[in-house]
């Protein structure tokens, strides 16, 4: 049984100039000890789709219009209130949004412990100290006594860390976690991860625009677009062999997957399409360039190609399926 199901899921944003569909029917699962990638432009959908699995989406605007969550077979949504912070956390992209500025960090991760392990006041101190220094924070028990202003940026990320894992959770999900630090930090707090999911059994959603950061991580990536599921493959498969389109654009935008020296790097050429009115058929027809007829007429099913799901017409012929 998978740790993780999304089934469906349909989310709109009810705004003034009309109705957003944020995302449209995403199927996904998520196994136990597994990382999985979802990457996609800004408003492809990503932090949508995290911010549903927590329940956090913005009221009142944003509502699940349709489509179930379950977490260990169970539907999530009814008990997430338990859940979070303990067994399901959240890493974002700016950890000042999530830090009380007004509490020391070693109150704060205390404060987890405490409310949510019911533990005694000198052990939560000791595991604190603890996840700091598991995370690299040198002189943890000083910096227990800090606030998170006191904290770099990188230290602060690793603090959000370290009390995101406290309690070691089932499922860890990370919002862009490395796309505010500058390239050095980043790639301390992507060492930081996959010690993680070395060490630890905890399942991982790690969401970045950056396929390159997502191929140093996960097993799986989902690629993500205008609301939708374009691709779900193996990291290997996905680098090998890119099956939709703009999966194949994504990966030659990347500089270093560029062979052609001197040539100015590729960028898919169009924009992302406005959701309050999104284009008919395949959501990427308007910028594809191997879009026929029936793309914008009938949006593609999600066909089966090796281990991969891709919601292509190229690919017509073959099985179709849910999900994977
Ligand atoms: Fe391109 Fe058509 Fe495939 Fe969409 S369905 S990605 S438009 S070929």
């Amino acid at each position: 049984m998978p740790l993780l199901e999304v089934k469906n899921l349909t989310v709109e944003f009810h705004i003034p100039e009309g109705v957003l569909k944020a995302l449209d029917g995403i199927s996904f699962m998520l196994n136990e000890g597994e990382v999985l990638g979802i990457v996609g432009e800004s408003g492809s959908g990503k932090s949508t789709t995290a911010l549903s699995i927590m329940n956090l989406l913005p009221a009142p605007s944003g509502r699940i219009k349709e489509g179930e969550i379950f977490f260990k077979g169970e539907p999530l949504l009814e008990k997430i209130d338990e859940l979070r912070g303990k067994d399901i956390s959240m890493v974002f992209q700016n950890p000042l949004n999530s830090l009380n500025p007004s509490l020391k960090i070693g109150q704060q991760l205390m404060e987890v412990l405490q409310e949510h392990m019911d533990m005694s006041e000198e052990k939560a101190w000791n595991e604190s100290i603890e996840a700091l220094r598991m995370m690299g924070i040198p002189d943890p028990e000083t910096m227990m006594n800090r606030y998170p202003f006191e904290f770099s940026g990188g230290m602060r990320q690793r603090a959000m860390i370290a009390m995101a894992m406290l309690c070691r959770p089932k499922l860890l999900i990370a919002d862009e976690p490395t796309t505010a630090l500058d390239v050095t930090i980043q790639a301390q707090i992507l060492r930081i991860f996959k010690r993680l999911k070395k060490a630890t059994q905890t399942s991982i959603i790690f969401i970045s625009h950056d396929l390159s950061v997502i191929a140093q991580i996960a097993d799986r990536v989902l690629i993500m677009y205008a609301g939708k599921i374009l691709e779900i493959s193996s990291v290997r498969d996905l680098f090998k062999r890119p099956l939709h389109p703009y999966t194949q654009g994504l990966l030659k935008s990347i500089p270093s997957f560029s062979k052609e020296k001197g040539k100015k790097l590729y960028s898919i050429p169009g924009n992302v399409p406005n959701l309050l009115n999104p284009p008919s058929g395949c959501v990427f027809h308007p910028r594809c360039p191997y879009t026929k007829e029936i793309c914008n007429l009938e949006t593609p099913p999600n066909f089966k190609v090796g281990n991969s799901t891709v919601s292509c017409w190229l690919f017509k012929g073959a099985d179709v399926v849910e999900t994977t």
